[in-house]
């Protein structure tokens, strides 16, 4: 082998960015694409490393090394016959192929273990880009795979990773970004577990997950580097829960709430319906845990539409009349206006002051919430996350409410929790877990379920429709609001602002102008002011308005029962949960429902999903399809925006996944609860970093 250095002066060089430095300084990274990176959520070079692909293509690049070409990229597979070490930075590691056509160098830089694992001897698989160095070929930094020596030498089929992509931005450009800043990022992942921890758990290091995520030769490598990158998510997790149960939830006093009939009784005189057996049922669990002297600690379950806004009310409400506040906090700044208007409609005969606190407000309008939290005259305050900001402190809080959607924030209940140590805690979820499942996720948690639907649901006809029957469509719908109905019109929200108007406003127009021109048709969208779209969403409640088109943001909250039809034009482009959010929209008042897809199902799996919603009415029958549906191809997900814990773990299909990690976990908790001995001080590190003080780590040891 060739003992001079190879010239690679590019790799010498000390690297020029780091995994926290802004995506602007990656390389092939300008101002333009800075900017069409932030949109889907890519801020640093961290998130960058961490963009994996939702799905791979096979691609048959094998060749004998006879036939490989310089700068072209290949795979080849063949027998190691010598390998070098050279510990002087950069760390660099060589080893020579052979494939009985010919010979190639395969170079690694910074990588760890690599004498472990390729020997002479060893047989593997190398994908990469070819160079011809010195008339020898070589390829640096490729991607491989270990072949045992018993395997066939069938044909070999690198994939092609496929990223989540929007209109500006290609899977094929994010695919040239990334792996134009792999190799740099990837010398600067650290490992988290010593190699016998890995191998007990038969996980890869963090730097061969990174890098097989990426750069698969298999799409069984890529699943053992998804679901190792799944279980470091969930171990970090699981430790925090564990740290946080043993310093805090064991020794923590909450004050006893007034739970009695008298009280129960006033706020059931506020509602204008009678609570079904099931949210009677939850009311009383409440009701016992907000009476003892140990903060509740529950998680609520129950279907789109089961009613559980009005649990959230009555657990509320129990600490304002026990002379305390209560809190609600929502994951959008729309959703936090819709259950504060939602909320105030229940409140209107009864005294309790109520405010809501956004980060979009006023200053003025905050300052003043503020004031009236501290003070304590205002009993409810409905909030986004600047909920958590330090400026916001309670008199006394008592009760918290959160509302999570789909997904659960660890961190944000640890930081309420913190700055509130003995807080009633409340949480609701529309997703449907199941139990043994819930209780490993939410650790301490207990669990409440909602199983039945206020009296008088409308099943929901729903269907789909093709393009080519879009007008027939419309055409229904114009026969229901000739007969007094009203309709809902959904179009996806679009990141980009202007063109989400520019196409709701296209939408609404062409309806006008159309099939729908006898109708009275109201807009609402995402970046519209708050009280105009209070106004269009009021003008709808009061049937001054027939239709009403609208980007997601009807997804919750609104509740006319009048409206019986729900259009949703490009459905596919909707998750499934998302889609049963929505048609939970109609069937709600006593008209027969329908829930009408407009949809290109191009692929197979948009078409599972439209099939499976028209399939099924209820959400846990919905919640398991999108598990089957999902399966293999798409179980990295698609990631969502940064207010999410999870990136690469996925809570339903990752069951066994996150037992282990738990039990990993509580094991290391018990043995070393403040994390101090040596060998737990990347854990520690990685903790503090992600949990902050929320875990009481950063003042110990
Ligand atoms: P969720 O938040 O669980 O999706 P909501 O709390 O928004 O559901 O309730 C959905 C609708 O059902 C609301 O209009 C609410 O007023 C109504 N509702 C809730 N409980 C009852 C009930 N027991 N009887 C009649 N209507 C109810
Ligand atoms: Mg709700």
């Amino acid at each position: 082998m060739d003992s001079s250095q190879p010239a690679l002066h590019d790799i010498n060089t000390p690297p020029a960015i780091c995994l926290e430095s802004p995506i602007e300084l990656a390389h092939g990274v300008g101002p333009r694409r800075a900017w069409q990176l932030r949109d889907l959520g890519v801020g640093t070079c961290a998130d960058l490393l961490e963009y994996f692909p939702r799905d791979y293509v096979e691609f048959h690049g094998q060749r004998t090394i006879a036939q490989i070409q310089p700068l072209k990229n290949a795979t080849v597979e063949g027998d190691i016959l010598q390998t070098r070490s050279f510990p002087r930075r950069p760390r660099r590691f060589e080893a020579l192929l052979d494939d009985n056509s010919g010979r190639c160098i395969l170079v690694w830089f910074n990588r760890w273990n690599m004498e472990e694992k390729i020997q002479p001897g060893t047989r593997l698989r190398a994908t990469g880009k070819i160079q011809l160095y010195k008339g020898r070929y070589q390829m640096v930094q490729p991607q491989y795979q270990l072949i045992g020596p018993a395997a066939p030498p069938g044909p070999a089929a690198a994939l092609e990773p496929v990223y989540p992509a929007n209109k500006e931005l290609s899977s094929v450009v994010l695919a040239r970004i990334i792996h134009a800043n792999m190799n740099e990022l990837l010398s600067q992942v650290t490992e988290w577990f010593s190699p016998a921890q890995l191998h007990q758990r038969a996980l890869l290091t963090r730097q061969d997950a990174f890098s097989a995520i990426h750069r698969p030769l298999s799409l069984n490598q890529a699943y053992q580097a998804r679901r190792s990158l799944a279980y470091h998510e969930f171990f970090i997790q699981q430790t925090a829960i564990a740290v946080r149960r043993y310093h805090h939830h064991t020794h923590q006093a909450a004050a006893a709430l007034r739970v009695d009939k008298t009280v129960e009784a006033r706020i059931r005189a506020l509602l204008s319906f009678q609570l079904t057996g099931a949210q009677d049922r939850v009311v009383a669990e409440i009701q016992h845990d907000l009476a003892q002297t140990r903060p509740m600690n529950r998680l609520l379950q129950g279907d789109v539409g089961s009613g559980k806004t009005i649990i959230a009310l009555f657990a509320m409400l129990f600490a304002v009349a026990s002379g305390g506040q209560a809190a609600f906090m929502a994951p959008t700044e729309i959703l936090a206006e819709q259950h504060f208007d939602t909320l105030q409609r229940y409140l209107s005969s009864s005294r309790v002051k109520m405010a809501l606190l956004t980060g979009g407000q006023s200053p003025t309008e905050r300052e003043s919430t503020i004031r009236g939290i501290q003070d304590g005259s205002i009993g409810i305050a409905v909030a986004t996350h600047a909920l958590l900001s330090d400026a916001v402190q309670f008199k006394h809080l008592r009760v918290l409410v959160v509302d999570e959607q789909h997904k659960f924030g660890v961190r944000q209940r640890a930081i309420i929790r913190s700055k509130h140590p003995g807080v009633h805690t409340l949480v609701m979820t529309a997703t449907p877990i199941p139990r043994t499942l819930a209780m490993t996720i939410f650790g301490d948690l207990d669990i409440s379920v909602i199983d039945a639907l206020p009296p008088g649901r409308q099943p929901i006809d729903t269907r789909l429709v093709p393009e080519n029957e879009r007008e027939k469509a419309y055409q229904f719908v114009a026969g229901q609001l000739k007969a007094c109905r009203q309709a809902y019109i959904v179009l996806p929200a679009i990141d980009e602002n202007a063109r989400e108007l520019a196409n709701a406003v296209q939408c609404r127009d062409e309806l006008a102008a159309g099939v729908l021109k006898d109708f009275r048709i109201g807009l609402v969208h995402g970046r519209m002011p708050r009280e105009e779209r209070q106004q269009v969403m009021e003008a709808f409640r009061r049937h001054q308005i027939d239709v009403l088109v609208a980007t997601t943001v009807i997804e919750v909250g609104v509740d006319v029962p009048n409206a019986c039809v729900m259009v949703i034009e490009h459905a596919q482009q909707f998750g499934l949960s998302q889609l049963h959010q929505l048609r939970g929209r109609v069937g709600r008042g006593t008209a027969a429902s329908s829930c009408l897809l407009l949809a290109q199902a191009s692929t197979d799996t948009a078409k599972a999903r439209m099939a499976a919603l028209c399939k099924y009415p209820g959400g846990f029958d919905i919640a398991e399809e999108d598990l089957k549906i999902r399966g293999m191809g798409e179980i990295v997900g698609t990631r969502q925006s940064g207010r999410t814990d999870l990136r690469f773990a996925e809570l339903l299909f990752d069951a066994k996944l996150l037992a282990m990690a738990r039990a990993d976990a509580l094991a290391l908790v018990t043995a070393d609860p403040h994390l101090i001995l040596p060998e737990h001080a990347m854990i520690r590190q990685i903790i503090t970093r992600d949990f902050g003080d929320a875990v009481a780590l950063a003042n110990v040891g």
